[in-house]
């Protein structure tokens, strides 16, 4: 059990292209990992080429086990900054290092938002919360995750024996549970966090997933979608006609660069011209 998460796990990093079938075995009915959303078959990789925002810091952070890479953004807010997901907790150290890099000492961090409620963009947000003094928002679906470190708490298909083994891959004890101080929805305005962005509830890979897209066209999807030569579903989604609906709504914002929570970002014209 153990060793087919961990390749469902290198499945959704495109470690090993050979573990579709287990990601299906381990609870994902109906799924197809990589489905191109609504491209071509002619469409060939290729770089993204689009406007990059250059206030956005990105920090990919390499996770344990082989398991990939996962991206935490640091995007300035005022007299601050603001912090998109938070990776897993063997990248801390990098992590803080980037924060000190980009100028952030503790009382700098206004806020801590995260995507979702998987291990990998939680890991180390209780950490950060009590160094920096920040608070940590994300959507209600998915705090049980992280306050009970337990990945399938909202997911449909829940496996008791895979989520010890995740907590432990991710190396997510008792000291990374934690408690969110506030929690976003769709349309909430994080303005008088000084961060001039909008919330979207955007569920499909979790129950909780959000969005956010900041008044720069920055938008932040978390794990909804990833990049591999066009826009695609992330390759474990919980919820697939949910995901799908999440989609189209990415689709109409103006969103001029998409950041991925794994992988490289892509521009929004990618996402709005692929047909329906
Ligand atoms: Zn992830």
């Amino acid at each position: 059990m153990i060793t087919a998460y961990v390749k469902i796990i290198q499945r959704r990093r495109g470690v090993d292209a050979k573990c579709a079938s287990a990601l299906r075995s381990a609870g994902t009915p109906g799924q197809r990992p990589g489905r191109a959303i609504g491209d071509s078959a002619a469409d060939q990789p290729r770089e993204p080429a689009g406007t990059m925002d250059q206030r956005v810091r990105t920090v990919t952070l390499t996770l344990p086990f082989h398991l990939g890479k996962v991206n935490c953004y640091i995007v300035p807010a005022g007299s601050g900054f603001v912090l998109i997901d938070t990776g897993a907790p063997s990248g801390r150290r990098a992590l803080e290092r980037e924060l000190e890099k980009a100028g952030c000492r503790p009382g700098d961090l206004k806020l801590i938002v995260l995507t979702h409620g998987d291990f990998d963009h939680t890991g180390n947000a209780a950490s950060l919360r009590r160094r920096f003094g920040t608070r940590i928002a994300m959507h209600r679906d998915d705090a049980g995750m992280m306050e009970r470190g337990d990945i399938f708490w909202n997911r449909k298909r829940r496996h008791p024996a895979i989520r010890t083994a995740a907590a432990f891959l991710f190396g997510f004890g008792r000291q990374e549970r934690c408690t969110p101080d506030l929690f976003v929805d769709e349309g909430d305005d994080l303005s008088e966090h000084g961060f001039s962005a909008t919330v979207l509830h955007i569920p499909g890979h979790s129950r909780g997933s959000i969005a956010v897209l900041t008044a720069g066209g920055a938008l932040f999807c978390g794990d909804l979608l990833e990049y591999r030569g066009k826009p695609v579903l992330n390759s474990i989604i919980d919820d697939r006609a949910a995901a799908l609906a999440s989609v189209e709504r990415l689709r109409d914002l103006p969103a001029g660069m998409v950041y991925t929570g794994h992988g490289r970002p892509f521009p929004g014209e990618r996402l709005r011209r692929e047909p329906g």
